[in-house]
């Protein structure tokens, strides 16, 4: 029930939820040091799942998920029905052909569907277009041959969010 008399401001105020004055109930999680977290995040990595970050009413971070598509909702919804539920990061994938065997590791990597294997010269090439910049095929190449660049200087995919 309103308070008779109230202002505008005070029903605003009064409408959050103290949940986001106080913080979330954090007693039963576990308390990770950052050297611990990124550790997680590298090991994650090397099994091909793709870090996503969450915010549940932006700007709140609601979590940092490790995934792939086969069982993550918003990855498929993005990528199989071409309806786009995440934004992508502010790079892009590229490879060097100097360096790239072409084992194609990258490529059971990639959630997106943005690696295409040049059957011509033997290498690995990837569409900036479709590319998300999770950077997941950066980290399965033992060749060192994959560079993730700055998204607003690749003319392609820079106004591709
Ligand atoms: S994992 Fe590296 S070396 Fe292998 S195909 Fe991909 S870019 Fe080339
Ligand atoms: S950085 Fe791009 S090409 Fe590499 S795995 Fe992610 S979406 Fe695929």
């Amino acid at each position: 029930m309103v308070p008779q008399g109230e202002s505008q401001f005070g029903q605003i105020i009064r409408s959050i939820d103290a949940g986001y004055l106080t913080g979330p109930d954090t007693s039963g999680l576990e308390t990770l040091s950052k050297e611990e977290a990124l550790s997680n995040l590298r090991e994650l990595e090397k099994k091909g799942l793709c870090h996503t970050i969450w915010t549940f009413i932006t700007p709140f971070i609601g979590g940092i998920c490790n995934c792939d598509r086969s069982d993550c909702v918003a990855m498929r919804t993005t990528v199989t029905m071409d309806f786009p539920v995440m934004f992508r990061a502010e790079y892009v994938a590229e490879v060097n052909p100097d360096l790239c065997n072409g084992c194609r590791q990258c490529m059971r990597v990639c959630q997106f569907g943005a690696m295409g294997y040049g059957i011509a010269h033997e290498k690995v090439v990837i569409d900036p277009r479709r590319c998300y910049g999770c950077g997941i095929c950066r980290a399965s190449c033992t060749k060192n041959a994959i560079a993730l660049n700055d998204r607003s200087k690749v003319p392609l995919a820079a106004n591709l969010w």
